[in-house]
């Protein structure tokens, strides 16, 4: 048919339809990419935190890393991920009446905890500016079963002796109580060597350079032997893939939750 079209076509026609095919295809390149230079525009990204759609979240304002922060309450990946593991365990970990203890309370948090009707939240840090209490997690200076729930998230790579902190962690919950507990994982098994104290050399080895330890999967084995019932949840217990991707919850050594009860 094109052949036959050719053949009756006019010599001179030949030059100007070549091209109006490269304007007509010029000009659906052009459109297709200023449509999807809108599209970019659109909300593609969810902080379940501050309830807020964006555009794209921000790369982390220290290391770089990509799609990190929310720029609206500046929640990371794990604020996000925690965010959701509560949202999804809330009956259960937020009972009327319930004490509470937050441990150096990340800022874009604290309002969450603070809307839950009839709990009595507290927050504990090293820094009397960050906090209501001023706490050594190793020497916790608080009753035995004070609290129903402890939420201590990287705290614990940050302790010489997390032993102890454990232990106390265990010893100011009530019988009942729950702590979550997060740090980041980074192998299966736990690295740590206290005759390493050079800041770039703890950067290196231990991922951070205020870190005293590496850790990996094993320490559900301390948080048990402190006493503690332990569940592990990594994060697609906790989200769908969708919702892993909208929310930007993954984050390499950021995708498991401790959630550790005493009985
Ligand atoms: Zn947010």
């Amino acid at each position: 048919m094109n052949i036959q079209i050719r053949q009756w076509m006019p010599q001179g026609w030949r030059p100007f339809l070549r091209g109006l095919r490269r304007r007509l295809r010029a000009a659906f390149y052009a459109s297709r990419s200023a449509i999807l230079a809108r599209l970019a525009f659109l909300p593609r990204r969810y902080c379940p935190v501050c309830d807020t759609f964006s555009p794209r979240f921000q790369d982390h304002p220290i290391n770089g890393r990509a799609c990190a922060r929310c720029p609206r309450c500046g929640s990371l990946e794990r604020h996000r991920l925690v965010h959701r593991f509560f949202t999804l365990k809330r009956e259960q970990l937020f009972r009327p009446n319930d004490r509470m203890l937050h441990f150096a309370p990340e800022r874009c948090l604290v309002p969450y905890f603070e809307s839950i009707p009839s709990l009595e939240y507290e927050t504990a840090d090293l820094n009397g500016k960050k906090a209501h209490l001023v706490i050594d997690v190793t020497d916790i200076p608080l009753p035995d079963r004070s609290f129903d729930l402890v939420y201590c998230s990287h705290v614990l790579e940050h302790v010489n002796d997390d032993i102890t902190a454990m232990s106390e962690l265990y010893r100011i919950l009530k019988p009942g109580g729950s702590a979550v507990i997060l740090v980041p994982i980074i192998d299966a098994a736990t690295y740590e060597d206290p005759d390493i104290t050079d800041p770039n050399e703890r950067a290196r080895l231990f991922g951070q350079h205020d870190h005293v330890r590496r850790y990996g999967l094993d320490i559900v084995t301390r948080l048990s032997a402190a006493g503690f019932n332990v569940q592990l949840f990594s994060i697609t217990d906790i989200a769908g893939e969708d919702e892993i991707e909208i929310m930007g919850l993954d984050c390499p050594g950021c995708r498991e939750i401790f959630l550790c009860s005493k009985h």
